[in-house]
């Protein structure tokens, strides 16, 4: 099949930012939406710099900022809608939720069943735009074999936090209940390690196996599930089937479920009717593949997140560790964009970049959406995520 390529385009990575509401009034705010694409955020009591004796906010800039009041359809209409429009014309796309905890990703990206996030608008706009086209050229029924309208659904995992969680390997004397405790952390994160939704856990692939690289090069993940679906609600029960064994994943392995990304992949193919325009021409020349991915990222704060130590900044923990990969692949790609370099990207550095490797190749626009919460408990991380961004502006 021809693959889906756009070497020319000039914007491939687009830098979000939305501010959800406060959750109760009289929680103190530190972050103010200054216009479409700025944001200022306010260091609360404790946290005040002052810089040539005087006290300083800090502003950063986006692509375009999404303040409390806008709706999730103006947010699908500015981000996801470009994306859904490219992915209809052949060429891929890869859109992430990105933030700490509590920050608006998963409302944006899922959203509620009365308030539809950018995800359940995707599937809607694709469905409905089937319909004029199938009339004209396409169709989008194929056999098996050549995936068409596919929905997979896919849990990346993290390649280096089972590293992080090894624990020393000596039991130190009189300590062993807490080197049992690591000992069995590590497993944990060992099995967590491997697992995706479609395996029962005792029968996952090995390591070195679950990213994969088909003939066309596109990264694939080995036994995840790929289900060809005919409607929206078929394409959103998917989805929700997914979540449901995330859930259960994460219990099992005993595990916060804001610690996983989920990876939501849509693929379609396009083939031309024949002249009567009643058959699809099987010719694989003439089959156009691309894929949208959706992806509610874990959360980005850093692990060993603990009570506010008087005014001196905490420090900096682990962050979860293909985010880490993400931030520099996000901004060695926006570098190569704005000075024309042709730095490598080390998409390879984990499973979660890994699987995207296309998008960090130039295949395909990259848009993030970074979720912040404007409460003064989430200063320190915000400012994390906020620094991250304005990196790639
Ligand atoms: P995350 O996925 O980043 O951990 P959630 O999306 O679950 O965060 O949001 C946490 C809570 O805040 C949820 O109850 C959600 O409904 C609410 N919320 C988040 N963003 C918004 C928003 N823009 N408008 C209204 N409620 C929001
Ligand atoms: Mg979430």
């Amino acid at each position: 099949p021809r693959k889906a390529t756009n070497p020319t385009q000039k914007d491939p990575v687009g830098v979000y930012c939305r501010v959800r509401p406060l959750s109760r009034a009289e929680q103190e705010c530190c972050i103010e939406v200054i216009n479409g694409t700025t944001v200022q955020i306010h260091p609360p009591e404790g946290y005040r710099v002052f810089r040539n004796g005087e006290y300083r906010e800090t502003q950063y800039s986006f692509k375009e900022v999404f303040g409390t009041l806008v709706p999730q359809k103006e947010l699908f209409d500015v981000v996801a809608k470009p994306l859904v429009e490219d992915l209809i014309r052949g060429k891929n796309g890869l859109l992430f939720t990105y933030g700490v905890t509590g920050s608006g990703k998963t409302h944006t990206m899922t959203g509620s069943p009365g308030d539809g996030g950018l995800l359940p608008r995707c599937l809607a706009m694709i469905f409905n735009s089937i319909g004029p086209f199938q009339a004209k050229r396409f169709v989008f029924k194929l056999d098996d074999k050549n995936g068409v309208d596919v929905q997979s659904e896919v849990e990346a995992l993290l390649e280096r936090q089972r590293r992080e969680a090894l624990p020393t390997p000596k039991t130190p004397a009189g300590k062993e209940s807490a080197w049992q405790e690591a000992a069995q952390r590590t497993r944990l994160y060992w099995d967590l390690f491997g697992f995706f939704p479609s395996f029962p856990l005792s029968q996952r692939p090995p390591q070195s196996k679950i990213l994969r690289e088909d003939q066309n090069h596109n990264m694939y993940v080995t036994g995840c599930t790929e289900v060809e679906v005919k409607s929206t609600e078929e394409a959103f029960e998917v989805f929700w089937r997914g979540q449901k064994k995330r859930r259960i994943a994460n219990t099992q392995l005993n595990r916060e479920s804001s610690r996983s990304h989920s990876v939501f992949i849509i693929k379609l193919a396009q083939a031309p009717l024949d002249a009567d325009g009643d058959n699809v021409l099987q010719d694989k020349e003439q089959i156009t593949l691309s894929q949208l991915s959706l992806v509610d990222l874990a959360g980005s704060e850093r692990t060993n997140r603990t009570k506010a130590e008087g005014n001196r900044l905490r420090e900096a923990g682990n962050i979860n560790q293909s985010l880490m990969t993400l931030r520099t692949c996000i901004e060695v790609l926006r570098e190569n964009q704005l000075y024309g370099t042709n730095k490598m990207v080390p998409y390879r550095d984990s499973k979660l970049t890994h699987l995207f490797k296309n998008y960090f190749d130039g295949e395909g626009k990259v848009r993030m959406i970074v979720c912040v919460n404007p409460k003064a408990e989430d200063y320190e991380e915000s400012l994390q995520v906020m620094r991250f961004a304005e990196m790639t502006q």
